[in-house]
């Protein structure tokens, strides 16, 4: 018989995330990077009244539950509003990845029934060329106060947001309503034919953020100050402008300034004490960080993702800066973060280099997510560390299907990654390579990803990539892209020298192709499609 516990049924939703952060937490800092140059500050207390003003705005303009509104903008307080305004009134918020090809842009504004599109000025060129494409939208709102706004030719319908929210009314009932309802989407950067749409709930959402709030995965508290580089147009800044706010830690954005010198300068002026981020990011911190010989005073935790972070950048955050890695994995369709590694009291009594091999793996699973490896046929794999196969999750932020997709993407309740993967019998998952990259060699597979973490521990090399060719004889061979650091001229023999003492003789690349740069697409990961488009029959 079903016996209910007496606990109050009250949902999970977003609105509830700003106003618990403006009564508790109503004096705390957010610090944001004004897309024309200036810091902005305010308190999550000013956030909130804002977010209620723009979610009158948006009722005004005829938007109602059920509704979507795009954005096209950078990590700051007028998207955060946006977040919260959105979500919070019932409406999904549709971040779009600035970085898609337009015409791809113009497909998921349209499928995702976009009414209403904020963009930040950077975006204006891009706003000018889609939005005759685009006849859902009623209206184009700049993110920016009146004397920044800027008109984009030949699109009429261009408001500014400061004017927009000015004459609302700052208070405004959120609803209440089930927490499964959608509150935000996301679309894939759709490598191969459109992008689809990851529709999540608030539940996820919600539930998410507070994971990432936990210890042994971001650790954000009211002692925290955390600066979020990984980009709110894609997977929500893996739920940091709504895990911040829960914990009641400072948030700094850092608008479009990403390049070293000034995310170096943002930390350190605002005290910034964790950070997230795609390895790319690091590394270009990194390289100005030693190339003027600088410190971080308050950085202690970065939490990295996205594509696989080399050991030997690990080894150079905490070797040399004093800063912990956590390496975390997740895609578009698990909302955020769905594993993440964290060192042990045993751990940390290793040497340093197996140290930073623990943290190179993908790390465990939270509370919430379930993992596991299937060989072709879909048979489990052992636990072992060596079984490879591909990664399936399941839990209560995984998506079960794409926004108006109609088959169900699903394996008996499993979503299936595209990731190759290995699980340890302590259940540290270690991503082995994306089922599209893995090279197949004499009946066997190479991990682009471990050759390319062995090529970045070479001192001169400043970023790897590793693509299978095809080859008459064994089917694939991978060939090595190295851009070398700046003023270094490491040549083909020392670093396939240095390869053949690291991996497997048969690992070793055929070829090394040294370039100025690598193709990297709109989440921070090297294009390998486009380098397999470039050298396809070099072996041949
Ligand atoms: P896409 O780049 O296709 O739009 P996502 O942005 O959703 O997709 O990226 C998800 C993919 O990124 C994962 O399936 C995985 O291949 C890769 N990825 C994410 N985190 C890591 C990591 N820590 N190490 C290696 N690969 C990762």
């Amino acid at each position: 018989m079903f016996q209910p516990g007496q606990m109050m049924d009250r949902p999970l939703l977003i609105s509830g995330i700003i106003e618990h952060a403006a009564a508790q937490f109503g004096s705390v800092d957010v610090v944001s990077r004004e897309t024309h140059g200036p810091l902005f500050r305010y308190t999550y207390a000013d956030c909130a009244v804002r977010s209620r003003q723009l979610a009158n705005a948006l009722k005004a303009l005829g938007l109602g539950p059920g509704s979507a509104v795009g954005s096209i903008a950078w990590n700051n307080h007028r998207h955060l509003e946006a977040y919260f305004a959105v979500s919070g009134s019932g409406m999904v918020m549709h971040t779009c990845n600035p970085r898609l090809q337009a015409q791809q842009l113009v497909y998921i504004i349209n499928h995702a029934d976009d009414e209403v599109v904020l963009f930040d000025t950077t975006f204006a060129p891009l706003v000018k060329g889609i939005a005759a494409h685009c006849p859902k939208v009623k209206a184009w709102v700049c993110l920016s106060d009146g004397d920044n706004t800027v008109a984009v030719d030949g699109v009429a319908n261009v408001l500014c947001y400061e004017d927009l929210i000015a004459a609302h009314d700052d208070r405004f009932d959120w609803p209440d309503f089930d927490e499964r309802t959608g509150a935000a989407l996301c679309y894939t950067s759709g490598t191969t034919g459109h992008p689809k749409g990851v529709l999540y709930s608030h539940r996820a959402i919600v539930l998410n953020a507070l994971s990432g709030c936990l210890p042994g995965v971001m650790s954000l508290s009211p002692k925290d100050t955390v600066l979020p580089v990984v980009p709110m147009f894609h997977i929500n800044a893996w739920c940091i402008p709504y895990g911040a706010p829960i914990a009641g830690a400072r948030l700094v954005l850092p608008g479009p300034r990403l390049d070293g010198a000034s995310l170096h300068e943002l930390m350190e002026a605002e005290r910034v004490t964790v950070t997230a981020g795609v390895p790319i990011i690091w590394l270009g911190l990194l390289q100005h960080v030693e190339q003027h010989g600088l410190r971080f005073s308050t950085m202690r935790r970065t939490t990295v993702g996205g594509s696989a972070m080399p050991a030997a950048l690990i080894a150079k955050f905490a070797e040399k800066y004093g800063v912990e890695v956590r390496h975390g994995w997740g895609m578009t369709e698990t909302t955020a973060v769905a594993t993440i590694g964290c060192l042990t009291p045993e751990n940390e009594l290793l040497p340093p280099a197996e140290q930073h091999a623990i943290v190179a793996r993908q790390g465990k699973s939270l509370f919430g997510v379930e993992i596991k490896v299937v060989d072709e046929n879909g048979a489990t794999l052992p636990r072992d560390g060596t079984s490879q196969g591909e990664l399936l999750v399941r839990g209560q932020w995984i998506a079960s299907g794409y926004y108006k997709g109609e088959a169900s993407p699903l394996v008996d309740g499993w979503f299936p990654t595209g990731d190759i993967a290995t699980i340890e019998p302590g259940g540290i998952m270690q991503i082995r390579d994306r089922t599209k990259d893995v090279i197949k060699t004499g009946g066997e597979w190479i991990s682009s990803i471990d050759l390319e973490n062995a090529a970045m521990g070479h001192p001169d090399v400043a970023m790897a990539a590793v693509i299978g060719v095809k080859h008459p004889k064994w089917e694939e061979r991978p060939l090595l892209f190295i851009v070398r650091r700046p003023g270094q001229s490491l040549g083909k023999d020392e670093i396939l020298a240095f390869l053949s003492e690291r991996v497997a003789k048969w690992w070793v690349p055929d070829d090394v192709v040294f370039v100025e740069s690598l193709p990297v697409g709109g989440t921070g990961k090297v294009q390998k499609a486009e380098l397999r488009k470039q050298y396809d029959g070099v072996f041949s």
